[in-house]
């Protein structure tokens, strides 16, 4: 079974989540936007093995310690979709209009596309491509667990962010209704900023997308 923790990091509390397996406690850290030693610290406290990255989308508030922590660690980098090439190039940019320490640079060791399989231990996870808030945004879903990490493309009574290069708010309304609605109102998901909800709530009551 997969479980998970989240972690806020970084002056923006995003929410980098450690996700493993509880049979073989073998990890993937989502989105390690930076405090990587915290990270690290809570995945040590977890007893986990640490194995993969996985990047939802390369804002350096999400991106920011994926490039460090993939050389301190020798791990792989899976994601996010090759959209978001130009937010990874711009990372140095990110990081000094930010005020974050300089982000190291990367190469993702695999990019993601819709309907890719991400694996960590036993536990498969569905990765769709929801483009919006970032062209090359992606999201992680557990069927089995009833759990999606979502990144910034919906939080609790909130959608993500439209205004920036490469943003596009039509294409984002309809990653959110056509893509993480049909993963069903009963499922939790795990925004990049603030606390969790479901689909269900949000479907009802999200001012942005709700009634759709
Ligand atoms: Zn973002
Ligand atoms: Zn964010």
């Amino acid at each position: 079974m997969l479980r998970y923790q989240t972690i806020p990091v970084t002056p923006f509390a995003q929410n980098c989540s450690l996700v493993w397996c509880d049979t073989t406690r073998e990890a993937a850290v989502i989105d390690p936007g930076g405090d990587l030693d915290d990270v690290l610290a809570q995945a040590e406290r977890l007893g986990l093995d640490l194995r993969q990255i996985w990047l939802t989308h390369a804002h350096i508030d999400h991106a920011g310690g994926a490039g460090e922590l993939a050389e301190r660690l020798g791990l792989p980098i899976i994601g996010p979709h090759p959209g978001d090439q130009f937010w990874i190039d711009a990372l140095p940019q990110q990081s000094r209009m930010f005020g974050f320490p300089p982000a190291w640079g990367f190469a993702p060791t695999r990019w993601l596309h819709d309907g890719d399989t991400v694996t960590v231990g036993a536990c498969a996870l569905q990765v769709r491509h929801c483009p919006g808030h970032t062209p090359g945004h992606v999201v992680f879903y557990s069927p089995e667990a009833k759990r999606a990490f979502v990144g910034d493309v919906l939080f609790a009574g909130s959608i993500g962010r439209t205004d920036f290069p490469g943003g596009d708010h039509q294409q984002l309304i309809d990653s959110i209704t056509q893509r993480l609605w049909p993963m069903g109102d009963d499922t939790v998901f795990i925004p990049g900023h603030g606390p969790e909800s479901t689909f269900g709530r949000e479907r009802r009551t999200n001012p942005f997308v709700g009634g759709t």
